[in-house]
């Protein structure tokens, strides 16, 4: 079990059921950043009788309470990504993979918020291209 998804729910007084706490795995061991219907597709061997609703609902409760993170990336599709520090993403256009791009400016942030008066609170960035799978299938590209 991990200490810190029950120690979070039981804080903000949320059961803590079998469902739950396989939907946060589901997402921890996809390291693709998996959309709700990939999370149901890799919970349903281990929990045959969970439905996709529950899949969304327990997906929408973890971010709520700040243990899953919801990016967009690519064409509307929803992911959810437990690592929540800050970094950046990868999209490959082939496979569609989301990797992690360990890296993130806050001289970004101080540059634009110097020259706009906004106050800038954070930022994503996610960069595109073929990742090294898919540069091996297609070298022409
Ligand atoms: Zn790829
Ligand atoms: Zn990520």
């Amino acid at each position: 079990m991990q200490a810190v998804l029950v120690d979070q729910l039981r804080k903000a007084n949320r059961r803590i059921t079998v469902q739950r706490m396989q939907v946060f795995e589901g997402v921890k061991g996809l390291d693709s950043h998996p959309s709700a219907l990939e999370v149901f597709e890799a919970v349903k061997p281990r929990l045959p009788s969970i439905s996709l609703a529950t899949v969304y609902r327990n997906l929408h409760i973890l971010r709520l309470e700040g243990l899953l993170r919801e990016i967009h990336c690519d064409r509307g599709i929803t992911r959810f990504d437990s690592n929540l520090s800050e970094h950046y993403h990868f999209h490959c256009t082939s496979c569609q993979r989301v990797s992690d791009v360990p890296s993130y400016s806050r001289e970004i942030e101080r540059s634009f918020s110097e020259k706009t008066g906004l106050h800038i609170s954070g930022h994503h960035l996610t960069f595109q291209g073929l990742c090294n799978d898919c540069l091996k299938v297609e070298p022409s590209r």
